[in-house]
């Protein structure tokens, strides 16, 4: 534990060692030796005692690495981290319910015991009225802990549904792109690995599009970045609405959108993806406020299908070329390496 004394001695030395590696003396860094002097967090001690056995002193990408690693939390972990606490805190307070609630037992028994042992050889009628009302008395006070118990244990497990739906939103929430309400790159990751699971158990094929907003670099420096926010959403709600539901689309990156179509073709997935490309290029952008036109925005698409022996990256790297493609041979198209996309 840290006592007054003994943290100005750990405040002091983390100082000194700032000065020492040349580092400033930021609340980052200073948090990370004051945690390394305390002894408070015995994975960082550990890191640290590493990096000074090979180098002899930290520089500060290491310092910042060593923070973000081991002292700041992100938002998500802060949440998992106190709602990991409060679910063992309320399991121990079960624990606890349930060993007094053994111990009320045995008791319990004992009474019934001695009262039957009392009853085998009464002396007197006073006796067996005694013993009877000490029965009576006992039961009275069992049925009373028995409903307590129940009420603390259904509050226990009223409080351990809640922070599971809590946990559950912040996992909801951890795997979703903001500004598009679509999935993000972190669900993207999640789920190519599943569907590419799927689709080798059935033997279906997979297929994948990358989509990206063409000249969107114009379109932003011309309207502004909250214009820009705006179709962003345009592009996400028009590609949620013209795809089937077990089809996956995630934010890849800035304005890219990346589509999982499972038991698809590489030559269906072309089709499907000039239909999205097509609804996209019909609808005209407009200022909320004003009306006025903005313009049409469109996409490029590179489709591909997923090949045996594909790792997640060479499936993408695929799609990205013919994305890639699409953009060389003049923009607002489809196109595969595999196939030329359907003439029209
Ligand atoms: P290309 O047709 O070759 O794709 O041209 P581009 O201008 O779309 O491509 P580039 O990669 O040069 O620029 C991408 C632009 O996307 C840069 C940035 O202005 C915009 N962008 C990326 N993320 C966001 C975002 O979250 N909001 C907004 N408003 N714009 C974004
Ligand atoms: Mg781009
Ligand atoms: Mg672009």
């Amino acid at each position: 534990m840290d006592t007054q004394d003994n943290s100005k001695d750990f405040a002091q030395q983390a100082l000194e060692e700032l000065s020492k590696s040349e580092l400033k003396p930021t609340p980052d860094n200073f948090s990370v030796y004051y945690n390394y002097f305390s002894d408070s967090n015995p994975n960082l001690k550990m890191a640290i005692n590493m990096l000074l056995e090979q180098y002899g002193k930290l520089n500060q990408t290491q310092c910042t690495e060593l923070f973000l690693a081991h002292i700041s939390l992100d938002a998500e972990s802060k949440v998992l981290q106190t709602t990991t606490t409060s679910i063992e805190d309320e399991v121990k307070k079960m624990m606890g319910v349930l060993t007094k609630s053994a111990s009320d037992t045995k008791q319990y028994n004992q009474t019934l015991d001695a009262f039957s042992g009392n009853l085998q050889s009464p002396d007197s009628v006073d006796q067996i009225r005694g013993a009877v009302s000490r029965v009576a008395n006992e039961t009275r006070i069992m049925a009373e802990q028995n409903q307590r118990l129940h009420a603390q244990l259904s509050q226990s497990t009223q409080q351990l549904t809640e922070m599971r739906y809590n946990l559950d939103e912040v996992r909801k929430a951890s795997l979703m792109d903001p500004l598009t309400e679509v999935g993000n790159r972190k669900f993207f990751s999640n789920e190519i690995a599943r569907v590419i699971e799927e689709a080798k158990e059935s033997e279906t094929p997979l297929s994948m599009l990358m989509a990206d907003i063409d000249h969107f670099k114009n379109f932003n420096d011309t309207y502004g970045h909250l214009i820009g926010d705006e179709v962003l959403k345009l592009v996400a709600r028009t590609l949620v609405e013209n795809l089937k539901g077990r089809d996956i689309i995630a934010r890849y990156g800035g304005e890219e959108f990346v589509i999982l179509l499972p038991r698809t073709t590489v030559k269906d997935a072309i089709r499907v993806g000039d239909q999205l490309r097509s609804i996209l290029s019909t609808k005209n952008v407009r200022r909320r406020r004003t009306n006025e036109t903005l313009g049409v925005i469109t996409i490029s698409i590179g489709a591909t299908q997923h090949l045996e022996g594909d790792t997640h990256d060479s499936f993408i790297a695929r799609a990205d070329a013919g994305l890639y493609k699409a953009k060389e041979t003049g923009r607002n198209k489809v196109m595969a390496q595999e196939e030329d996309p359907p003439q029209e």
